[in-house]
């Protein structure tokens, strides 16, 4: 394996919301010189050795995807930051790498090493006619980055990022990796294993585990995902009344009575709303998006005046947003909105081209809370009742839907799980009506998880009471999984301060 040591001692993430001291940053990669099954092996070793260093030096270590997180959890604090985008080889997988206990299609499964970015992925597969399941909003992160945090999009049926991730291939000390499978679901054969000179293990609590790990279950290295054959989509957005008939759509996810909808009652393949807090008279932003056969020549999807395309978020526009004086802040959303939010009609692209890249505009703060979507109409009225007293809040609600995930952290826990964000200005007054919003949920008794990857404020408390008996399971698989040794040079202060670090 390739490795540079920048010698960089400053770390911010991508959107300079916080900067970290750390030791170094070392550029990893391929070796360029080796096939590329030579490569990944080397590759295997090499991070092997970095972690027999970490250990020897009493140093923690992080694998970082693209730096996406406004969470801390890709950084050491005086440690070493491994940047992982370079290693983004993907691999076929024959018949032969494949049990015949294996119900799928293996010319849809393929092994990608942890750095593949998103675009890159979705370029490979697109030369194949195939597609990702589904993405979050943007293409940025890396496959291993957007799993971590249990990273998504709002298909609902389908669910999130790790929900398409069949097999995970983890370096967990100096001397030991595993390829980790579901015993539920046996995918690979003692072909790949051989191939991959490493250790078959199946179990379905360690792998549900891992799938949302945040870096905490040493360093992922490949990970198998299952695809499908790419498909267009029909994606609209237009304003609709805020009322009990919309509110009732979200709150059920039943589209049998939802004829005002553009396609009428058809269920959609992905389905958002936004809210403007001071322009809900005019109505909510509803994007619907309908699950198409891929055919050619289609004109593909085209950018507002904002430059904003069908499947961007507001974290793509709302950093242009900045303090202002309380009473000026409703003014600026709405201008700000009327700009960026312009409804359309009947675009067509495919995964990749409507959830396309981002160009970020600015700093800003996001905070994502999973509720139970039948708790809607009920969190929306509080934070706007909140607003009148500890906003104004400088920014938008938005929602997005997905179905339970089997990861045991995955914030996506609830039967259908509405994903309700919080993207806003970045300042201080954010962050306060951060903290009084979660406060009053939990005052009201209301279940909600956070996004690992986006503004939280979780400590053990708070996730025994969102996690239950599965904290402690993520815990114990942990300690199952990584040596003492391991798991020193894979905490961080986050994790710390999760109380996600406890050995047992
Ligand atoms: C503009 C923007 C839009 C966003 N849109 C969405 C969205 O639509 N939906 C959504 O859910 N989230 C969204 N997010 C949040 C983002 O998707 C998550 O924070 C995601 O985890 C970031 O991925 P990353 O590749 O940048 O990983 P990083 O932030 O770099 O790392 C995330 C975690 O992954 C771990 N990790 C990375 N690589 C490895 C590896 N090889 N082995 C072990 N651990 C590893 C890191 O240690 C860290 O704990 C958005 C963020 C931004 C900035």
């Amino acid at each position: 394996m390739k490795i540079i040591k920048t010698g960089t001692t400053s770390w911010e993430n991508k959107h300079e919301t916080f900067t970290q001291q750390i030791k170094d940053l070392y550029e990893l990669g391929n070796d360029p010189m080796l096939g590329p099954l030579a490569a990944y092996l080397d590759t295997t070793k090499g991070f092997q050795n970095l972690i027999a260093d970490a250990i020897a030096a009493k140093t923690p270590i992080r694998a970082l995807g693209s730096a996406w997180s406004w969470t801390k959890i890709a950084t050491a604090e005086s440690g070493i930051l491994l940047d992982t985008k370079p290693l983004n080889m993907v691999f076929d997988i024959s018949s032969q790498s494949v049990t015949p206990a294996y119900k799928g299609d293996p010319t849809k499964l393929f092994l990608a090493q942890c750095g593949n970015g998103v675009w890159e992925l979705s370029r490979f597969l697109k030369s194949r006619y195939l597609s990702l399941k589904t993405s979050g909003a943007s293409n940025g992160q890396t496959i291993a980055g957007l799993t971590a945090t249990g990273a998504h999009g709002s298909a609902f049926d389908v669910g999130a990022a790790q929900d398409f991730v069949t097999g995970l291939h983890i370096i967990v000390s100096p001397t030991r990796h595993i390829w980790l499978e579901r015993a539920s679901n046996p995918v690979v054969s003692a072909s790949f294993i051989n191939n991959l000179q490493t250790e078959l293990v199946r179990d379905d609590a360690l792998f549900n585990a891992a799938l949302v790990s945040f870096g905490s279950f040493g360093i992922i290295h490949g990970i198998m995902i299952e695809t499908e054959d790419i498909f267009l989509l029909e994606a609209y957005m237009s304003r609709m009344p805020w009322d009990d008939s919309l509110r009732q759509i979200m709150q059920t996810l039943d589209f049998s009575t939802a004829a005002k909808l553009p396609c009428g009652t058809e269920r959609p393949y992905h389905f958002a709303v936004q809210i403007n807090p001071y322009d809900l008279d005019n109505g909510a932003y509803v994007t619907t998006m309908y699950k198409r056969p891929y055919h050619e020549g289609y004109t593909p999807p085209v950018r507002n005046t904002a430059g904003l395309g069908p499947g961007d978020d507001a974290p793509c526009f709302i950093g242009r947003l900045t303090e202002a004086v309380p009473a000026l802040v409703p003014a600026l959303v709405n201008k700000l909105l009327a700009g960026a939010l312009t409804p359309y009609t009947k675009q067509f692209g495919i995964l990749s081209e409507i959830f396309d890249n981002t160009t970020l505009h600015g700093k800003l703060l996001s905070a994502a809370i999973g509720i139970p979507i039948q708790q809607i109409g009920k969190v929306t009225q509080l934070l706007l009742d909140l607003n009148k007293t500890a906003g104004p809040f400088s920014g938008l609600f938005a929602y997005r839907f997905i179905k339970k995930s089997n990861a045991t952290l995955a914030f996506t826990r609830f039967d259908y799980t509405c994903v309700l964000e919080l993207d806003a200005a970045f300042s201080d007054a954010t962050y306060s009506f951060y903290t009084t919003a979660w406060k009053m949920l939990e005052d009201q008794g209301i279940p909600f998880t956070f996004h690992w990857g986006k503004v939280n404020e979780l400590d053990f408390g708070r996730i025994k009471k969102m996690y239950g008996a599965d904290a402690d399971a993520w815990i114990a698989a942990r300690n199952r999984l990584l040596d003492a040794d391991t798991r020193r040079v894979f905490t961080n202060a986050t994790l710390q301060k999760w109380g996600l670090d406890q050995s047992i």
